[in-house]
């Protein structure tokens, strides 16, 4: 297919991440400044299904860049796992005369959008939104900074009490597939210790240190823990560190949903402009179905037919230097 592309829409789909915002907007006014109509469709492909769509001017993205959130909102839709779904999915397309879709999400999202390009005639682009960092062939996606700084802030204060009470603190961050969350949070507040499920957990190894820690009365401790780390998150990990130590004073607290929230960082705003920008100059050039990726400082456009979750290689390194930084 290599025809000029002269309506496009753009949705955001599956987890929001900060940053989505300053994405739409940069895909918005690209279009414009390159003379096409752009639609915005609400809550992913649920509210293309929907028709759930409107028409975006440059001053319907005024005042988002700082915002988290999405403002046309995100959905997770069963019905487009069906070919059925995404027939009538392309049905309301068609006729609506748009031609190019622009997909702001993670790598289901990008699957979904895989599927609909071999099925029907529709130019895809992905921009990588999510707060894992989980994508292969991108350095960055649009949301883990501010995430992770999210996570660095209330890891800190956290730190405040567990020193004034010389207490053990396991913290859990988001991440049910990926460490990434952990790994960077961790490393930035001096944690203890970093579990992720990429990497396999040595429990036995985690309570001698803690009792070594305790012979030289370091009694404050952090220790990070992904949701998604092979002992089932931090709950679960305090409960076998209190029945092995019962002396030590530990606390668990959840993270959450703030993760997900809040303004984007400067880093966010910045990789989400330009990767809005350069997925309409792939739709203008006739590069479809790909993600638009940034590697090595340079944008990289990555088949949807490619893309996989990042998990090989993980923090071996880093995870090393924890071990001698935090002792
Ligand atoms: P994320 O994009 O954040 O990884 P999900 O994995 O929930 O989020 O995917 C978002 C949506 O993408 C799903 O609700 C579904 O509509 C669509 N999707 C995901 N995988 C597929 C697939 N294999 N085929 C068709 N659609 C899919």
């Amino acid at each position: 297919m290599q025809k000029k592309i002269k309506r496009i829409g753009v949705l955001t789909s599956g987890g929001d991440s900060p940053g989505m915002n300053a994405a739409i907007r940069a895909v918005v006014r690209t279009g414009i400044y390159h003379g096409l109509e752009v639609f915005g469709i609400m809550r992913g492909f649920q509210g293309l299904i929907e028709d759930d769509i409107i028409k975006m001017e440059s001053r319907s993205v005024a005042n988002i860049i700082q915002r988290g959130g999405t403002i046309l909102k995100t959905a997770r839709c069963k019905i487009f796992h069906e070919a059925e779904g995404r027939k009538k999915a392309y049905d309301i397309l068609k006729k609506h005369g748009i031609d190019g879709l622009v997909i702001i999400g993670g790598d289901g999202s990008f699957r979904g959008a895989l599927e609909f390009s071999k099925e029907h005639d529709i130019a895809c682009i992905g921009i990588a939104g999510t707060i894992d960092k989980d994508i292969f062939g991108t350095d960055f996606t649009i949301g883990f900074d501010t995430a992770v700084n999210t996570a660095i802030e209330a890891i800190d204060k956290i730190r405040d009490t567990a020193d004034a009470h010389d207490r053990l603190f396991i913290i859990e961050v988001m991440g049910r597939d990926s460490g990434y969350i952990a790994l960077h949070s961790g490393i930035a507040t001096g944690a203890e210790n970093i579990l992720i499920p990429e990497l396999k957990t040595d429990i036995e190894d985690i309570i001698k240190s803690l009792q070594e820690k305790e012979r030289r009365r370091k009694l404050v401790n952090i220790i990070v823990v992904a949701e998604g780390d092979e002992y089932g998150g931090a709950t679960n990990v305090a409960k076998i560190i209190k029945d092995r130590l019962p002396e030590t004073e530990t606390r668990v607290c959840i993270l959450g949903h703030i993760q997900r929230g809040g303004a984007p960082s400067c880093l966010d705003r910045l990789i989400a402009s330009r990767m809005g920008y350069h997925a309409v100059e792939c739709l203008i050039e006739g590069k479809y179905n790909v993600f638009v990726g940034i590697l090595n400082n340079k944008m990289n456009y990555v088949p949807l037919e490619k893309v996989g979750k990042k998990k090989n290689n993980i923090g071996e390194e880093w995870m090393k230097i924890v071990k001698i930084l935090a002792s």
